[in-house]
């Protein structure tokens, strides 16, 4: 029978299971060591989250001499986890563990644009033939990560003003998704998850860092020591809108001139290359020429990067990031795109701030976002108020 557990105490709990998650096994001792909190209530609290059956002992750990240590991990049948990263033709969907590991992954084709019935209904069947499938049930699933291509309110998940997502403005994505799943549902926008997915995949820890994506638009994923930073509104991170330095002007979407997306994206570069007489249209066509070495096509690439680049030496000096990763289509494109921002770079920030900074492209590709999603939603199972509801609820213990 579960004993009645406080908020303050859930959040204790909460806390070290998500440690344990995120190391994906450790020991009392290492618990005790990386918390500064003394051995007896490390030890207290484990027994209470083994009692729970949140965690479970997983075998012998390497012996410092005596009697080897017990290995903590979480429980797989304590449940799993979802994970959807939803972009404007493509998705790809998984299952995780509750520490966040993906166990199974799936990309399959979507109309974003469908709207908001249609694709989050198509999300729920696919979700749940997901569980079919690692013969698990609704009855399990304990966190939802989801991303979108459009601005989230983070706090409720809902969609706002969203540019490609035509039907979404307003809808609150884990108030379609709740009466399916009794689990936390979180919802960000899709370079957040992406930011998330490559820090987490990375193993990086204590880092400052930016995730840019550059493909049909551009946007930013601002991570301080492993949380997104997404500002008081959700807005943190739109660097599409800055405005960058151009002999001619260009109006973009949002009605200013020259902003960074309206010359240096995917969808810009299409432009610039269709406007010199090639037969191109989206930001995919810019990459296939980029990769058949088209000189026009790598000429504009590098224009591009030196435009991000001059965005991302402001960025640096304010926010003295160690590490920028490149990821979305035109990162592909990797040494064309590169070195049009590293000049720039490290040619107008202050030397301070570039001495420890690593510029490189995303080592997880299309993936970043599922496992960010993965991530999110492994976070959200572990939150207090959701521990909380999985005791109080008697779906534990
Ligand atoms: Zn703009």
């Amino acid at each position: 029978m579960s004993e009645p557990l406080g908020e303050l105490r859930s959040a204790e709990l909460g806390e070290l299971a998500s440690l344990v998650g995120q190391r994906q096994e450790s020991t009392r001792a290492e618990l005790a060591r990386m918390t500064g909190l003394a051995r007896s209530t490390i030890s207290q609290r484990v027994d209470q989250l083994l009692r729970l059956g949140v965690l479970i002992e997983a075998g012998d750990g390497v012996s410092a001499g005596g009697r080897p240590p017990m290995r903590l991990t979480l429980n797989p049948a304590a449940g799993v986890v979802l994970a959807a990263d939803l972009g404007a033709t493509h998705s790809r969907l998984a299952l995780a563990s509750l520490s966040g590991h993906i166990e199974d992954e799936r990309g399959l084709e979507i109309d974003i644009a469908a709207g908001p019935d249609l694709v989050l209904d198509w999300l729920v069947k696919r979700f749940h033939e997901l569980l079919e499938d690692n013969r698990r049930s609704p009855g399990d699933v304990r966190g939802i990560g989801v991303g979108v291509p459009g601005p989230v309110e983070f706090a409720t998940g809902t969609v706002v003003q969203p540019p490609i997502m035509p039907g979404w403005d307003g809808i609150v994505v884990p108030d379609v998704l709740s009466p399916y799943f009794d689990a936390a549902i979180l919802v960000d926008n899709d370079v957040n998850i992406m930011a998330l997915g490559e820090y987490w995949s990375r193993g990086l820890e204590d880092e400052q860092m930016l995730f840019v994506k550059v493909a049909t638009g551009i946007g930013c994923g601002i991570i301080t020591n492993g949380s997104v930073h997404r500002g008081a509104d959700g807005a943190a991170g739109d660097i599409g809108h800055l405005r960058v330095s151009s002999d001619s002007d260009v109006v973009c979407s949002c009605g200013n001139i020259n902003c960074l997306e309206a010359l240096a994206s995917g969808s810009a570069v299409a432009r610039q290359l269709a406007a010199e007489g090639l037969d191109v249209k989206y930001a995919r066509d810019v990459v296939r020429l980029g990769q058949a070495g088209d000189t026009q096509a790598v000429r504009q690439v590098r224009q591009a990067g030196r435009r991000i680049g001059e965005v991302l030496a402001s960025l640096v000096s304010f926010y003295n990031p160690n590490r920028i990763i490149l990821g979305g289509a035109l990162a592909t494109l990797r040494d064309d795109l590169l070195a049009g921002i590293r000049a720039e770079v490290y040619h107008r920030a202050l030397p301070l701030a570039t001495r420890r900074l690593v510029i490189e492209t995303t080592a997880s590709g299309h993936r970043a976002g599922v496992l960010g999603g993965a991530i999110l939603g492994a976070h959200g199972a572990l939150a207090p108020d959701r521990l909380s509801h999985w005791i109080r609820s008697g779906t534990l213990a």
